[in-house]
């Protein structure tokens, strides 16, 4: 059997000592809203920053105002209303697609190359930090998609043989706000393809005719584990191209024997972690489910 561990994050009560991201001229491409299947977080496959030039960001913002009379088209789908702000920035799945390719090609990407809904473009981005070097090796804390690592991490990981990650170097700014002179820490994306995990109980994949992502069809406590015939190999990595950041049983060992310091620890998918994968429909029931169970007097009217 093989295992993918999940990321939590774990400061050790020290939030104070925890860095804060932050992007200079940056552009955000809108989310996505499928009318067949009701979901509304299908493309979230890829979190971490794309670095380009200002002029690239600038070209990304003047196609996304080419895109705004096709944000309107979502509301015509919705059968109850949602946040107005949301909505605006908001497309329909072939319209996300072809404003991807358009991306793309303004930024000299591969047809293929992975973008998510909400993706931040930006031309500079860096960590403000409260002291540097930090006292962590390996930090988490934005979901989904990377950790940030220290040097002294980021060279040990490209000795390690692990695979399925990319490390980008960030600024740093020190809590004055100043550009700390020769230090970066990096960002350690997640790359490897997962493909379908195997579920306990099996037969509830189900891919959506239009949007074309694979979802669960219902809540249950599935258990998850790695298909070594979808799979791709890679330590880091994302199930059906998209949810949580995960990696292998090998990659958590060697983490834990590293000798870092974790502010990151993995453990087993459990209960809930899994709603990232359920369609509208099968999501509602999940959410339903939970407020019965953590409220119990809440009666729906
Ligand atoms: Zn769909």
């Amino acid at each position: 059997m093989m295992r993918a561990y999940f990321i939590q994050s774990d400061w050790r009560g020290h939030p104070l000592a925890e860095p804060v991201f932050d992007h200079e001229d940056e552009v955000y491409l809108p989310g996505v809203f499928c009318p067949e299947c009701g979901a509304d977080r299908l493309f979230m496959k890829f979190c971490a920053t794309i670095y380009t030039t200002s002029e690239v960001v600038e070209a990304v913002r003047e196609l996304l105002t080419s895109y705004q009379p096709r944000l309107e088209k979502v509301r015509k789908w919705l059968k109850q209303p949602i946040d107005e702000s949301r909505l605006q920035n908001t497309l329909l799945p072939e319209d996300f697609t072809e404003l991807c390719q358009e991306v793309r090609q303004l930024l000299g990407l591969p047809d293929d190359f992975p973008l998510s809904e909400r993706q931040c473009i930006a031309a500079r981005a860096f960590f403000r930090m409260p002291r540097v070097p930090p006292e962590w090796d390996v930090w988490g804390g934005y979901g989904l998609g990377y950790l940030t690592v220290s040097p002294p991490a980021a060279q040990l990981l490209q000795y390690s043989g692990l695979t399925g990650f990319e490390l980008h170097p960030v600024e740093v700014l020190d809590k004055r706000w100043r550009l700390v002179r020769d230090y970066v820490v990096y960002e350690l994306v997640f790359r490897g393809r997962g493909g379908l995990p195997r579920t306990e109980p099996e037969g509830f994949w189900r891919r959506c005719t239009r949007c074309r992502h694979w979802q669960l069809t219902d809540y249950r406590a599935y258990d998850f584990e790695i298909d070594p015939s979808q799979w791709d190999g890679s330590d880091f990595f994302h199930f059906v191209d998209y949810g949580p950041a995960l990696v292998t049983e090998r990659a958590r060992v060697w983490f834990e024997q590293s000798g870092l310091r974790l502010w990151v620890r993995f453990s087993e998918p459990k209960e809930g972690w899994y709603c990232r994968y359920l369609g509208g429909e099968a999501r509602d029931r999940a959410h339903a489910e939970n407020i019965r169970k953590y409220i119990p007097n809440w009666r729906a009217d």
